[in-house]
């Protein structure tokens, strides 16, 4: 193999080399945080050092920082705190139910880490909105708006979409939370990093982010949690995280993304400059390159580095081998489609058309790539496309096998 180009950031970054050396240093913080012996509170610092970090680069204040073992645990410790409220309110009111706040809305593209919970809290008896979007995968905040009834409890949306990366207008939604008294959750997994977050501007009170996702290990999740709010923890244990995440905590894990928000606030702007370039490159090398493709997301409100691009014709998996065959990683649907040839909700809900959730591929950059890895897609890409276009029956029947 000639080389690797890595281009599958939004499912997962490789470690910072900074980041590496604040985890080789971790390693030997072994006491329990929750001791109060030297080695004990010698974690216990390091710990809340990085919550201090992390919560001074969304402007929060560090008690209002909880740690989660991912992403999708944060996502479903907002979910089931809701949950565990109504479920609370259907007890002690159980004969005025209509007081239990139990509608939550969302939209149709989130991540799974939401839809999948919703789907079950459904079944539990809870009303759940799924907000459609336009084709650019952009929600209409009126749409917000028009979904509020006197039940809903809690509105959830995601700031930037993994796949596509469309950026929600979330602070018009926060306001529309905020006007209407109902909570606003809003999952920041993928727009960490990438946008300036501050929530001292936006009226949020769950947002969700992850490590993995911005150059620390996988396995540790942040939540931010605003003061004031009534909460219930999703996992019951020890009086870790301020009673409302027990466990034992992952001091290394915590270390290492406290690192990497260090890093962010430093070279987060400088470094998503060079890949919106990059981006911009790729995105304009394949329109002169490859006929019959499309680009998948809103044409500037979106990540910096991510590039949702359908190639008609043709099957998402079939291109992602060949890549891979040249050494370049890229994404079909989102990493949890992979494996099933399910077409993913998220193109779907901008289509409506499997065909075209089939052949769409995910380029997500990252801080390393260079202007070299663009070039050497763009000449690796054309032949792929074409030779798999030429097994195509559907580009056949369009184009007599010419
Ligand atoms: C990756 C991702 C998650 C889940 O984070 P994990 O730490 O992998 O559980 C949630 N939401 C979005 C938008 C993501 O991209």
């Amino acid at each position: 193999m000639e080389r690797t180009v890595y281009l599958d950031n939004n499912a997962t970054t490789p470690v910072h080399p900074e980041v590496k050396k604040a985890i080789a240093e971790a390693i030997d913080l072994y006491g329990n945080p929750s001791s109060m012996h030297r080695p004990g509170q010698m974690a216990h610092y390091a710990i809340e050092e990085a919550r201090e970090k992390i919560a001074s680069f969304i402007g929060a204040k560090p008690e209002e920082i909880l740690f989660t073992g991912s992403g999708s645990e944060a996502n479903n410790t907002v979910l089931n705190s809701i949950y565990c409220n109504i479920y609370a309110c259907n007890i002690q009111d159980a004969g005025k139910k209509e007081n239990c706040q139990n509608h939550i809305i969302t939209s149709a593209i989130e991540h799974p880490s939401v839809i999948h919970t919703l789907k079950c809290y459904e079944r539990r008896g809870i009303d759940v909105t799924y907000l459609p979007v336009d084709k650019f995968g952009s929600i209409d905040p009126e749409n917000v708006n028009k979904a509020i009834k006197p039940s809903t409890g809690l509105i959830s949306i995601m700031y930037a979409n993994n796949e596509i990366g469309t950026i929600q207008p979330i602070k018009e939604i926060a306001e529309i939370a905020r006007k209407n008294k109902i909570y606003f959750h809003t999952d920041a997994v993928q727009a960490a990093g990438k946008i300036p977050i501050n929530i001292t501007e936006l009226n949020i009170d769950f947002l969700t982010m992850s490590g993995h996702k911005v150059y620390a290990p996988k396995g540790i999740g942040i939540l931010y949690v605003k003061k004031g709010i009534k909460f219930c923890p999703l996992i019951y244990g020890g009086h870790h995280e301020r009673n409302r995440r027990a466990g034992t905590e992952n001091t290394i894990g915590i270390v290492a993304v406290g690192k990497a928000f260090e890093l962010l606030a430093k070279n987060m702007e400088s470094d998503n400059k060079k890949m919106l370039a990059l981006k911009l490159k790729l995105k304009q090398g394949f329109w002169e390159r490859i006929p019959d493709i499309s680009i998948n997301g809103h044409p500037d409100k979106s990540l910096p580095n991510t590039l949702n691009i359908t190639f008609d014709y043709i099957e998402g998996e079939s291109i992602l081998l060949s890549a891979d065959f040249d050494g370049i990683a890229v994404s079909t649907g989102s990493a949890c489609s992979t494996g099933s040839l399910e077409p993913s909700h998220v193109i779907m809900a901008l289509k409506d058309n499997p065909e075209s959730a089939h052949g769409s591929i995910r380029f997500s950059l990252g801080r390393e790539n260079t202007e070299e890895d663009i070039d050497y897609v763009l000449e690796k890409f054309p032949p792929i496309i074409e030779k798999l276009r030429k097994m195509s029956p559907l580009y056949i029947s369009n184009y007599g096998g010419k």
